[in-house]
């Protein structure tokens, strides 16, 4: 028979998982927030860069230096969007497969190497 014991741990395991789940859905949610910044910002410079080379060309001026400052600044957001995609994956990548260890997403129903049925 289960005593209060069992049912106080029990509840505060609950507890516990489901806090490690808000707070990784808080994680999660500002990286994406995040990845729309650099987006917006890489976006921004895509279109500063065309408006760029345009005038560059209507006014003959040589725009080379500050063209190169504009790619340096794209492939900048690029690694860091990447960079946070990464992070995003590791938040969603926590079910290991009991059979082969493989990190799976948190949904999965069988892991992706073996084929095993997750918990
Ligand atoms: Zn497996």
């Amino acid at each position: 028979m289960a005593t209060i014991d069992d049912v106080i741990s029990k509840a505060k395991t609950v507890a516990e998982a489901a806090g490690k789940k808000t707070s990784e859905f808080i994680e999660i949610t500002k990286l994406r927030i995040e990845i729309a910044e650099q987006e917006r910002e890489m976006a921004s410079i895509f279109e500063g860069l065309g408006r760029l080379v345009y005038d560059s060309k209507k006014s003959g001026e040589d725009a080379t230096s500050l063209i190169d400052e504009c790619v340096d600044k794209i492939d900048e957001c690029q690694n860091k969007i990447n960079d946070l995609k990464r992070q995003i994956d590791e938040y969603r990548f926590t079910l290991r497969c009991k059979e082969c260890g493989t990190p799976n997403p948190d949904d999965a129903l069988y892991c992706k190497k073996c084929g095993v049925k997750m918990d």
